[in-house]
């Protein structure tokens, strides 16, 4: 059985490692590079991307995170997750850094103030059995994608189709969090992409 970590420097920790076990995999929190060094697989929870930008660096984890995402290690991000993942970001903090990893460019808190939380049920390239309930809390909608980033769903906002799920080898990222729904597929589709890579 696979071993993923959940990045558990800030943000929804409990329920990614709920929504990964249902899936089938053992989970294990990550605060140290020696526990990093220790998994098959890593979710970035959504959370504050400035308060996890802080705190990886903080806790040294920085460096070994961009080892393991540059040596392959399956990644998946979820909303402040997808900002982590992304090699490109506009409306970040001054002294915000991402992780990178993924050839997107990314829109922090894309959504703007009316339309801070929203739900809607999305159709996802690779999930089976009907739409996912996608929950957006403050999300970011990817606002770029290079030639070989698969975009797996998006949504119509400001008279845009914005790619709210992307894929790119080993990394996945979705702007919205599907742990909070109960609805394990898009964890169990990660799952499937952690199984191929062992
Ligand atoms: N707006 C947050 C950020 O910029 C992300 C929100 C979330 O993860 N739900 O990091």
């Amino acid at each position: 059985t696979p071993t993923v970590g959940v990045l558990a420097v800030q943000g929804d920790v409990r329920e990614h490692r709920t929504a990964l076990e249902a899936a089938g995999v053992r989970t294990v929190a990550v605060r140290r590079p020696d526990e990093l060094a220790a998994v098959d697989g890593l979710v970035l929870p959504g959370g504050e991307s400035t308060t996890i930008d802080k705190l990886t660096r903080v806790f040294g984890l920085r460096d070994p995170l961009r080892s393991r995402i540059a040596e392959g290690l399956p990644v998946y991000g979820s909303c402040a997750g997808m900002i982590l993942l992304a090699d490109r970001l506009l409306d970040g903090h001054p002294q915000q850094q991402t992780l990178g990893g993924l050839d997107i460019t990314v829109r922090r808190n894309a959504f703007g103030r009316q339309v801070d939380s929203h739900e809607t049920d999305l159709e996802v390239a690779g999930v089976a059995d009907g739409p996912v309930r996608a929950v957006f809390i403050r999300a970011p909608w990817v606002e770029q994608a290079g030639p070989d980033v698969e975009v797996l769903a998006s949504i119509e906002a400001k008279g845009e189709s914005r790619p709210v799920v992307v894929r790119q080898g080993h990394l996945l990222a979705t702007s919205f969090h599907p742990e909070v729904t109960g609805d394990h597929r898009v964890h169990a589709l990660f799952v499937e992409m952690v199984r191929r890579a062992a």
